[in-house]
């Protein structure tokens, strides 16, 4: 890469939360981002927090679990923005319930979003990087991982994610290109408000409930996760490779 070219970054489930402060974060840093997420039109506020400040961003709609839009949009990107080097999967949906309450359709919706999701775009990015002997490749894991009651199939999913992560390290390592993972503990986001509505709190009352129980005793925001994702996505980074990283306020159980 010349010093006058710009890094492209790919941010998945870019229109809010964590994918938002991630786009706006590596933008700050000098990347051009694809902001992508479902609804082309919901990425207007994050691509307009980036170039209010300077920045350079399109927005991309995209389903991450589909083949076919998934290939076309990273054609996209190539196209306006350059060859995406940095890749941040972080789209994601919950559908929790206990095991024998649970649909196959449930299943099989986290499953596809998350790792099927996080695949897709995987393959499509990395010629990408390979070509530019660069790349730098972020995959969003969970404390859930860890296993959580009523999350059987996001658990299996955001560990699925660590596995992953890990072997995209050993294949890909060659080739200029680390992946890594960050596994975030409770942020305050839609997805967290839509699990305080299900179980019948306020948003409020449930972030005091789980700060509690957090060693720092505060939940954390979307920065604080932009701020991990944007280290392993930096030139700085490129021998660290294969990790996790738990980002949860504490270390957990
Ligand atoms: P969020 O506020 O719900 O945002 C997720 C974004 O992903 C939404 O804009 C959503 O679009 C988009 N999305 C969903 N399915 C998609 C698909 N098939 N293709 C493209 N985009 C899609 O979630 P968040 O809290 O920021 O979480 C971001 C990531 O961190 C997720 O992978 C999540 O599992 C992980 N995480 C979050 C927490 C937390 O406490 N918040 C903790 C651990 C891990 P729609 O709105 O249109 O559905």
């Amino acid at each position: 890469m010349s010093t006058t070219e710009q890094r492209v970054a790919v941010v998945t489930g870019g229109a809010r939360g964590i994918g938002a402060a991630t786009a706006v974060r590596l933008a700050a840093e000098g990347r051009a981002v694809a902001v992508l997420d479902l609804d082309e039109a919901a990425c207007k506020d994050t691509v307009e927090q980036i170039t209010a400040a300077g920045g350079k961003a399109v927005a991309i709609g995209c389903d991450v679990s589909d083949e076919a839009q998934v290939e076309t949009a990273v054609a996209r990107i190539a196209a306006e923005l350059g060859a995406p080097t940095i890749l941040v999967n972080n789209a994601g949906v919950l559908r929790d319930n206990l095991l024998f309450k649970m649909s196959a359709n449930d299943w099989d919706t986290v499953m596809n979003v998350h790792l099927r999701g996080a695949f897709l775009m995987s393959r499509a990015c990395q010629k990408h990087m390979v070509d530019a002997g660069f790349g730098r490749i972020v995959n969003l894991s969970s404390s859930s991982a860890l296993g959580n009651r009523g999350q059987v199939n996001y658990a299996a999913a955001k560990a699925g994610m660590q596995g992953f992560t890990k072997t995209l390290a050993k294949e890909l390592g060659k080739f200029g290109i680390t992946a890594n993972s960050v596994a975030p503990g409770f942020i305050a986001t839609e997805m967290t408000k839509a699990t305080a509505e299900r179980v019948g709190m306020g948003f409020e009352d449930f972030q005091a409930a789980a700060a509690t129980q957090i060693p720092v005793q505060r939940v954390g925001n979307p920065e604080d996760i932009a701020n991990a994702i944007a280290f392993f996505a930096g030139e700085a980074a490129g021998f660290v490779s294969g990790q996790v990283l738990y980002v949860a306020g504490g270390p957990l159980d």
